[in-house]
């Protein structure tokens, strides 16, 4: 029987993405090969590859706003150290906001670059909200913040005015809500949380904002160079960009971004609703900032622990451990977790306090 999978990531992916990912390993397109034995240079693959990039574009309304999509490897983790390279001028500085484990793995490749400002984190209350009322240096060469926090389980709902290029890692929310995305400069998401599987990163960026550093590139730290190969300019990891342009055409076919968005929603207010009804739980975020995405809550009395494990493991509910640096619980509900899964879930916490 299909789990309820809450994992933060990798994650659940529609089943139709795994059924069709699955028959393009036997037979992709019909060739009588698989797409793992065919050159990444066929046709077939290099229009998987066109699509993909064009298709990423359009869901997030950005065609021939002067973005450029890229699908590299390294993960979202690469980019932090990409992001310094190709835009912090040589003698420049970074401004970076810092919002949990992620961001601060952004902010420590960046210092390695040079001046990095942080101009606000909530790491003394343990990142459980999103700082407000900092100020962003007019002379930073951009500023670079966090849209989701993954493990803390609390969501940017706005960002930043500033004329400063505006860099946003998007691992675990890209693709889940509406925004004015050419309010940013350039958007990176690691695949597995909310996209494909483990082994690409999606990278949108503004192309005119590339260039200015005086800074020699090494070609594969280089998006520029990215760019101009058209995401080829090495193997590109061929089976994590076509499950990903599966989950995108699952997207668009459903009514894109915003057809999700409301199912999202209608996710997160089920499970936040029942967290805050049900006197044996509570949230570790301040309310205003919860993540629609991933949901953080305790048990007020932990001796219930062994309990409530038992019955959501028989309930079918993988996943819900939350990260060690928070403890507790952590529902990811990915655009791909069905609601029903999360009313099993509301079910269960609903039955742990009847029967105490
Ligand atoms: C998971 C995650 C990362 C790290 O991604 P990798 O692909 O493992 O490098 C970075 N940022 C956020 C917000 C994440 O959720």
């Amino acid at each position: 029987m299909k789990k309820h999978n809450f994992s933060a990531g990798p994650c659940i992916l529609p089943q139709e993405v795994f059924e069709k990912a699955a028959q393009a390993v036997l037979n992709f397109n019909d060739m009588g090969l698989s797409l793992l034995e065919i050159s990444h240079r066929d046709k077939a693959f290099v229009a998987v590859m066109e699509e993909a990039r064009a298709l990423a574009l359009d869901l997030l309304g950005l065609t021939g706003k002067g973005y450029q999509a890229l699908f590299l490897q390294g993960g979202a983790s690469m980019e932090f150290l990409r992001i310094p390279y190709n835009l912090m001028r040589v003698d420049g500085k970074a401004a970076y906001l810092d919002t949990g484990t992620w961001a601060s793995g952004a902010i420590k490749e960046a210092k390695a670059f040079g001046e990095t400002v942080v101009v606000a984190s909530s790491k003394p209350e343990n990142y459980n909200h999103i700082p407000t009322g900092y100020a962003i240096p007019e002379d930073a060469d951009y500023f670079h913040c966090t849209s989701n926090n993954t493990i803390f389980g609390t969501q940017m709902k706005s960002f930043p005015e500033t004329n400063v290029p505006v860099v946003c890692d998007m691992s675990s929310d890209i693709f889940s809500r509406t925004l004015d995305f050419s309010k940013f400069d350039l958007i990176y998401a690691g695949a597995q949380k909310n996209m494909g599987p483990a082994g690409v990163t999606l990278i949108v960026v503004k192309e005119e904002i590339l260039g200015k550093t005086g800074r020699a590139i090494p070609n594969i730290m280089n998006y520029q160079q990215h760019i101009d190969k058209e995401s080829m300019y090495n193997t590109p990891p061929v089976f994590a960009v076509y499950t990903s342009l599966l989950t995108m055409q699952w997207l668009k076919n459903l009514g894109g971004i915003a057809a999700i968005e409301k199912l999202n929603e209608a996710k997160a207010q089920l499970i936040y609703n029942e967290i805050d009804r049900n006197p044996l739980f509570k949230g570790t975020t301040v309310k205003e900032d919860r993540s629609n995405m991933n949901a953080t809550f305790l048990l007020v009395d932990e001796s219930h622990k062994e309990k409530f494990d038992s019955m959501w493991k028989a309930a079918g509910i993988s996943g819900i451990n939350g990260h060690r640096s928070v403890g507790g619980y952590r529902a990811s509900m990915y655009n791909a977790l069905p609601i029903e899964s999360v009313q099993v879930l509301v079910d269960i916490m609903k039955e742990l306090e009847k029967s105490i």
